[in-house]
């Protein structure tokens, strides 16, 4: 049965206590001190993980685990109807706003089975740095209005695990492509050409792949998501404990690690065709084309992780925004509000500017100077139009201003 959470009712569910020692006060894993300690007195206690080291499991056997286990032992869950993601929690702490989306349509829900978490990255940055991260990016962005520099420490930061399969594989195979030899000659009448002669080449490659990370998020295609990647998941992990997510938040992985595995593959077909591209151009050749590359794989191993993300919604003049940083590494990442008047005045100064040259030209010719403002405006524009990665056309290629995340609406 699914009971709703409205946003006034701001209620504690407690699902499972872990309380200090010395004091009874909570414990939570403090990110400054990279310890589970008390809140009240600070006395630290033991991380207790679920098993001993990190394991990776064959993908083979990934149907049996996947019916196995409830993945977040001593977690409560709810669920968005708004954006779909399953959102964990701690022994104390409540989910009334969705962190993925903003929404405040959860509703709590009873775990269904999954694998549970087999390592995690724990937050490095606390909430004031990752602050301080995002005072620092907004201030950058261009067209942004300057009343959000201002109010930006509004947004509330959540701190989120986000799911992610990591994938070990050998990957072997073949290549074909063709290996090209520039010259040049000089013809009959003297002038120099260059043409490339081509050759067919093949060979093999391989390699072994540790820890290809696949997004498991219900939001694994946001552009906001892939800007903040890539984390440490090699040196930087620990075997997981649900006292981890004490104070935080988790997302449920919305992909199996079965299906994510395609993704990976894809990886693997990317490394591949580099290597291929790499052993053509030391076969002596100057370019290289590869036309097929064709593998398997062999011992792929996977195992489940959390990772760490700070992420926030701010409105800005009545829309919903939000933006993220990597918990680990400080990356920000996120869709914010243009500020139209600055727009605007970007545009007449680069209007004055170009009429103006067009004066001086005119001006200095055999002909009087005679004012043409179309005909300049039309040339402004041109310009803004035909220079790429320029903010004019970062702003015209932006039909809409898009809310959070990509396309997706919070209902708020
Ligand atoms: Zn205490
Ligand atoms: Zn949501």
């Amino acid at each position: 049965m699914q009971q709703t959470i409205s946003a006034e009712e701001v209620k504690t569910v407690q699902t499972e206590h872990f309380l200090c020692p010395n004091c009874g006060g909570n414990l939570r894993y403090d990110i400054k001190r990279q310890l589970y300690c008390c809140e009240s007195c600070g006395s630290p206690d033991e991380i207790i993980p679920l098993h001993e080291g990190i394991r990776e499991y064959p993908l083979d056997g990934y149907h049996s685990r996947e019916a196995q286990n409830v993945a977040f032992e001593g977690a409560s869950c709810v669920f968005c109807q708004n954006c779909g993601a399953q959102i964990l929690f701690g022994q104390y702490d409540t989910a009334t706003v969705c962190p993925m989306c903003g929404s405040t349509q959860v509703d709590v829900k009873k775990q269904e089975s999954g694998i549970p978490p087999e390592g995690i990255v724990p937050f490095r940055l606390d909430q004031k740095e990752a602050q301080e991260k995002f005072h620092a990016w907004i201030k950058k962005r261009w067209f942004a209005p300057n009343s959000l520099k201002k109010t930006y420490q509004e947004g509330r930061l959540t701190g989120l695990y986000i799911p992610f399969w990591t994938y070990d594989a050998k990957a072997d195979g073949w290549f074909t492509g063709r290996g090209g030899r520039t010259r040049t000659y000089r013809d009959k009448d003297g002038h120099t050409h260059t043409t490339t002669d081509w050759y067919p080449v093949r060979g093999s490659v391989g390699q072994f792949f540790n820890d290809l990370q696949v997004c498991a998020s219900e939001k694994s295609n946001s552009k906001y998501l892939n800007d903040v990647l890539p984390y440490d998941t090699v040196n930087d992990i620990k075997p997981y404990s649900p006292q981890y997510i004490s104070g935080f938040q988790a997302e449920k992985y919305a992909w199996r690690g079965d299906a994510c595995f395609r993704l990976a593959e894809r990886m693997i077909k990317d490394a591949l065709e580099a290597q291929a591209r790499d052993s053509i151009l030391a076969m002596g050749y100057d370019q290289a084309q590869v036309l097929e590359v064709q593998f398997s794989c062999s011992n792929v191993t996977y195992k489940h992780v959390l990772l760490p993300l700070w992420s926030a919604v701010f409105s800005h003049k009545g829309k919903l925004y939000q933006y993220l940083i990597n918990g680990e590494t400080g990356k920000v990442s996120g869709g914010r509000p243009y500020s139209a008047p600055k727009i605007v005045a970007a545009v007449l100064a680069a209007i004055a500017v170009l009429a103006g040259l067009y004066f001086l030209i005119e001006s200095t010719g055999a002909y009087a100077a005679e004012y043409h403002p179309p005909a300049a405006q039309s040339q402004a524009q041109q310009v803004d139009l035909a220079e790429p990665g320029s903010p004019a056309e970062e702003i015209l290629s932006r039909v809409s201003l898009s809310p959070l995340w990509d396309e997706t609406k919070a209902d708020v």
